[in-house]
């Protein structure tokens, strides 16, 4: 723990702050990253069989839902149904939306899951993994063709389950990458991706993900972040002000 504290001490006076919404160069990048590397404690994920259709459901679930939630739903779910394109493109749905119910949205939810479990089976065979295999561009590209199926779904099964070089950008990542300097803070979500992936090495981008959300959720909250407390607020362009760049 010394050593940690005197290695970000003197990275803290060999690198100046970056000015005020100017964007981050990769020394300031990795050092924000080592600091929560070794200051945040990662979300806990839902358990899975690593499986990327299961990892599409959860994602799904998880639109517009807390983490508690999600999981309660997807164990709701999996209770009832095996978590198959095959057992759940034949679910009745009002039982499948009482598995979801607990986390909202639920009637949009299943039938998003349902339609996707049905063009799943027809066009891909009832497997993920051969699109999971396709180059980036491609396999995102043949993801968002599914209904209900946005970028952000399709980069976290992609990172997720086949370690795919992508970082999805949920709301947390987006606003702490655009407070930090990050990203440009009037970014759309694929500039936000792509300035992600510039700033930070492919094998990080699972720590990225998770730490901003980390982040974003204990200092820098969407409503008055908590900048006196935060561990990276030297190298932050929005210090003090949290910034509207929501
Ligand atoms: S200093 Fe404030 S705005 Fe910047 S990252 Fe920390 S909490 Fe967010």
């Amino acid at each position: 723990m010394i050593f940690i504290t005197l290695q970000i001490n003197s990275w803290r006076s060999i690198f100046s702050k970056p000015m005020k919404g100017t964007m981050m160069t990769d020394a300031h990048a990795a050092i924000i990253l080592q600091i929560l590397q070794d200051t945040v404690a990662v979300p806990k994920l839902v358990k899975t069989k690593n499986d990327p259709f299961e990892t599409l459901v959860i994602t799904i679930i998880s639109q517009n839902t807390a983490d508690r939630n999600t999981e309660r739903a997807f164990e709701n779910l999996s209770k009832q149904f095996e978590v198959t394109p095959q057992a759940l493109s034949k679910a009745e749905t009002s039982k499948l939306e009482a598995c979801l119910h607990v986390g909202g949205l639920y009637k949009s939810k299943a039938k998003t899951i349902q339609t996707a479990s049905k063009i799943i089976l027809e066009k891909f065979h009832g497997s993920l993994k051969p699109v999971l295999s396709l180059p980036l561009d491609e396999a995102r590209k043949t993801l968002m063709e599914l209904p209900g199926i946005g970028p952000k779904t399709a980069d976290v099964v992609l990172l997720f389950s086949a370690n795919q070089p992508t970082i999805p950008v949920d709301t947390h990542v987006n606003r702490v990458s655009k407070r930090l300097g990050l990203a440009p803070a009037k970014g759309g979500y694929e500039e936000v991706r792509l300035s992600l992936q510039s700033l930070f090495e492919a094998k990080d981008y699972l720590a990225v993900h998770l730490l901003l959300i980390a982040h974003g959720r204990k200092y820098c909250k969407a409503r008055q972040p908590l900048c006196q407390k935060c561990l990276v607020n030297t190298y932050c362009t929005s210090n003090g002000l949290g910034d509207k760049h929501d």
